[in-house]
């Protein structure tokens, strides 16, 4: 106002110069004017797009911040208790990522085949209430009446040992002969995963296939999957590491890894020790971590313990314990057991929240089918005195060690001494080895089974055509690692 009114009191006197000079600083003014004018025009832009964010964002997501004034908030902070501390936190994003959370997690249960608990979860939920909940809902009961019991009398069964970190140093070694023909590599394992996934293949344990009442009577638990995919057990034998197999190319113990998780040690020819995916355990869980469909309801694979030394590496047996009566001078002095026996208790209860379940294999891998029957009941009471107080349940499953059943393929007679000391010791579900593609046995009070090994003399009968064992689940060639020295004696 005063600068303008100047300037028109000035210009009756001005020269030529003053003159430019003042039309110059119009100019200048002019010009200063148009950038202020811009910069508020795009201040005034920014502005409108942040509010226009503001406003959508919420919207996207229902559960957030808008509607979380509807009481889906509210709900949730008092109901939930998992979210409540977020959701009172008044951040509008907790409630938001907690029903993201909640509808992913129903997805990957659905993707497991478990619509029951998927359907059970999110009707439970704080967000019961919303359209895209309730939507999910119809579509997973619709999805779940396509599911179909599958046939008891046919799920195969197939076993693994250790397998192989370093086939150079295994098949160099001492035990090599022994290795080739019962372990199985690392990139074998690898493959069988791959083509059994493709085949349709899904993991089940022994307790969704049966379990008993109080009474001891066995049910039969219904195996609902879609049509197309096949239900199949997986166990694995001699989960300790034993002593011989230090240093020849296999995994040294089991530890919780930093995620949690059980996986495996392994110290390599150079003395380095890593942790990593060295043996079934770890392999199989980030394959269900990628393939949640190969794994009913988060079931994973079955492991077997020997005792006589220890369990997943860890030398917890009470002949390593000079503080016990039973110690063994001539095995060496474990004076850190008792932390030894609390990791691996540490060890299998996460094995078990894994979807794992274990199984003895007697305390002296021991003929079972061929000892007395006192000596089958002195071990199982090693077994149950050293390796179930490690287990977090009583262990219903025994694992035959060289597949040496008690019996013959009828069910056990009454007067069978052996299966009265096995079953005396909590024993229902009696697996064995047996080649043929489906051998199951549904008793009144215990259930038998028969297991396929897939391991290095199997895969070889397979590749030079002697036999075929595996061809229902496996194309061999594509499995049988080239490394292996052949022929492959049994
Ligand atoms: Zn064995």
């Amino acid at each position: 106002m005063s600068e303008s009114g100047r300037n028109r009191i000035d210009r009756d006197f001005e020269t030529e110069e003053e003159r430019r000079a003042r039309l110059r600083r119009k100019k200048r003014r002019k010009e200063q004017k148009r950038k202020r004018i811009m910069l508020l025009t795009t201040l005034l832009v920014i502005l409108g797009v942040v509010l226009v964010v503001l406003i959508l964002i919420p919207k996207k997501k229902p559960e957030g911040g808008q509607k979380a004034n509807t009481g889906i908030s509210e709900t949730s902070a008092s109901q939930s208790g998992e979210t409540s501390s977020a959701a009172s936190s008044s951040s509008a994003a907790a409630p938001k990522s907690d029903m993201a959370t909640l509808l992913s997690d129903a997805d990957r249960l659905t993707k497991m085949y478990d619509y029951d608990k998927a359907i059970e979860m999110l009707q439970s939920s704080p967000y019961a209430a919303e359209t895209e909940v309730k939507a999910m809902i119809s579509t997973y009961e619709a999805d779940k009446t396509t599911l179909k019991d599958y046939d008891h009398s046919k799920i195969t069964h197939i076993f693994f040992h250790s397998l192989i970190v370093d086939s150079d140093i295994a098949f160099k070694s001492s035990n090599s002969a022994n290795y080739n023909s019962v372990m199985t590599t690392i990139p074998e394992f690898n493959e069988i995963l791959k083509q059994m996934y493709e085949k349709g293949y899904v993991l089940v344990t022994m307790h969704d296939i049966c379990t008993f009442d109080e009474n001891g009577t066995l049910h039969k638990n219904p195996i609902m999957l879609p049509p197309g995919k096949i239900p199949f057990v997986m166990s694995q034998d001699d989960v300790c590491y034993y002593e011989y197999m230090e240093g020849q190319g296999f995994a040294t113990r089991f530890v919780i890894g930093e995620d949690g998780r059980p996986t495996l040690e392994y110290k390599d020819k150079n003395g380095n020790v890593t942790t990593g995916d060295y043996d079934l355990v770890p392999i199989l869980d980030h394959f269900v971590d990628e393939h949640p469909d190969f794994s009913y309801r988060g079931s994973k694979a079955i492991l077997a313990f020997t005792g006589y030394n220890g369990i997943l590496g860890y030398r917890t047996d009470e002949t390593y314990d000079p503080n016990s009566p039973n110690y063994n001078p001539e095995k060496y002095r474990n004076e850190n057991i008792e932390n030894d026996k609390a990791m691996v208790k540490k060890i299998t209860q996460a094995l078990k929240e894994d979807g794992y379940e274990f199984a003895s294999h007697s305390w002296g891998h021991i003929r079972t089918g061929d000892c007395t029957v006192e000596r089958l009941k002195t071990d199982t009471d090693k077994w149950e005195r050293n390796v179930e107080p490690l287990l977090p349940d009583p262990c219903p499953i025994l694992i035959y060690p060289f597949g040496s059943d008690i019996g013959n393929w009828r069910p056990y007679a009454e007067d069978n001494e052996k299966f009265k000391v096995l079953y005396d010791a909590g024993f229902r579900y009696y697996l064995t080895v047996d080649s043929a593609q489906y051998w199951l046995q549904y008793n009144s009070n215990y259930m038998r089974g028969g297991r396929r090994n897939v391991d290095g003399y199997r895969l070889y009968q397979d590749l030079t055509g002697e036999q075929n064992r595996l061809g229902d689940i496996l194309d061999v060639k594509k499995v049988f690692d080239t490394v292996r020295p052949t022929p492959v004696e049994q």
